[in-house]
């Protein structure tokens, strides 16, 4: 008897489980349903190389003739709105039951809105139509005001300021990329943005905004100052979308919580990518809007879907945390665990070219690497932050020199 899994959800993580259960050899029926039309565009270059180029394409990683291959029937332009685990069903807006023998939960996550600026009606980017929206607003203004100093608004920021706009970067943290918890690295990528020009007003909140006839946007300041932009983008993060969870058990909290193997509290569900909030450790949950986690996520979900219908033993994610950002000609790279408790240790300085490799250490032992244009030493530091080296290990390993932090 054939085994029916459902995918709820059509980004990369959706794409990427299908991927791997075909290729482990399931023959069973697939289905993604998908609230959007298109089913899995990347969202890393909305922000960067789509912003910047009038002319470029959404960047689909698949077409309807590798779906059509993979044998995925797709759902698209309907939302789940219901789960009924007892049922193992989904209910769609439509009023569509779709059964399930293994659901997987790919929702993925939504800007977090900022209902002070409703009136203004500001951007935000998350969709190939939020792209294409700010594409067009950027393209034909002069001055960019970007709410939120995290990777998303500092992307948008060095893309509007290399279409030469004068960029403003408001945030309430005292620098940039403050919940990375790294104050040196918030200075660092701060300094990058202020010597390409970008302005910035840390410390304050944005209160109030008003439009005037001409579009221009007046940004009324906690500090009593105003600010006035032409286009203003919010990215102040991103929220789960669990809205359709109601009722189901699953909801609550940030994000669907699973195990290691990415199940949920039902053995017969799982949540991969931006919506899951992953047990890394015991009792330790956490949520990663990064897009390897996608592809990680959906793998061990996979495997795990497999297991339990071979009655074998569930696969755990192993694999590191990684996130990596491209501002101006700096790719920013982040391999490990890095927060407010971690010190950040110098590995590498090279004057001439700006770039380093610093370790997130918590007393003798490495948590993470921070690279600045270093992406083979970073990709070097994977084994040896897998294997839980201690700091003088790996730099002794290493052909780096330990240098003084200047
Ligand atoms: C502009 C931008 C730039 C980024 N840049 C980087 C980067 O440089 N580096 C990096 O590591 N990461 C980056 N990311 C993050 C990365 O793209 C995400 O981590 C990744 O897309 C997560 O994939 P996902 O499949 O979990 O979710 P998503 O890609 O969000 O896909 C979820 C899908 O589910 C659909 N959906 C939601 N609710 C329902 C429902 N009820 N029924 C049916 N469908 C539903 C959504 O419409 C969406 O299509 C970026 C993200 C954005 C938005």
């Amino acid at each position: 008897m054939s085994t029916q899994t459902v995918i709820v959800g059509g980004g990369v993580s959706s794409l990427r489980l299908a991927e791997r259960l075909r290729r482990a050899g399931d023959e069973d029926p697939i289905t993604i349903v998908s609230a959007e039309q298109a089913i899995a565009y990347d969202r890393p270059p909305l922000s960067k190389s789509v912003l910047l180029d009038e002319s470029a394409p959404r960047p689909d990683l698949t077409s309807t003739e590798e779906l059509e291959a993979l044998g995925v029937r797709i759902v698209a332009g309907r939302r789940a709105r219901r789960l009924d685990r007892p049922g193992r069903s989904i209910e769609l807006e439509t009023g569509e039951v779709v059964p399930y023998d293994d659901l997987v939960i790919a929702t993925g996550s939504t800007p977090r809105r900022l209902p002070a600026l409703d009136a203004v009606d500001p951007h935000y980017l998350r969709t190939w139509d939020d792209a294409l929206a700010l594409r067009e607003a950027v393209h034909r203004c002069a001055r960019v005001g970007v709410i939120g100093g995290g990777v998303l608004g500092l992307e948008i920021a060095a893309t509007a300021q290399a279409l030469s706009r004068e960029v403003l970067v408001i945030d309430a943290a005292p620098h940039a990329l403050a919940r990375l918890g790294s104050h040196d690295l918030g200075r660092a990528v701060t300094d990058l943005h202020r010597g390409h020009g970008v302005h910035f007003r840390f410390d304050v909140t944005t209160e109030s905004a008003v439009k005037h006839a001409d579009g221009t946007i007046t940004l009324n300041l906690s500090d009593g100052t105003e600010e006035i932009v032409d286009v203003l983008v919010v990215a102040i993060g991103a929220v789960p979308v669990t809205d359709w969870l109601d009722g189901s058990g699953l909801e609550g909290g940030d994000g669907v919580d699973t195990d290691a193997s990415c199940r949920t509290i039902d053995e017969r569900i799982h949540a991969i990518g931006d919506v899951a909030r992953i047990e890394y450790v015991p009792g330790g949950h956490r949520r990663l809007e990064h897009w390897t986690n996608a592809g990680d996520t959906a793998a061990v979900a996979a495997r795990g879907i497999l297991a339990r219908r071979r009655g074998e033993t569930r696969p755990e994610l192993t694999e590191l945390p990684y996130v990596w950002s491209d501002q101006y000609d700096v790719k920013l790279q982040i391999l490990g665990h890095i927060d407010a408790g971690s010190s950040l240790l110098s590995a590498v300085e090279d004057p001439e070219t700006g770039r380093w490799l610093r370790l997130a250490t918590r007393g003798h032992e490495v948590t993470g690497v921070v690279g600045w244009n270093m992406p083979a030493a970073v990709n070097r530091c994977r084994a040896a932050l897998m294997a839980g080296i201690s700091v003088d290990e790996l730099l002794r390993s290493t052909p780096w020199e330990r240098k003084a932090r200047r």
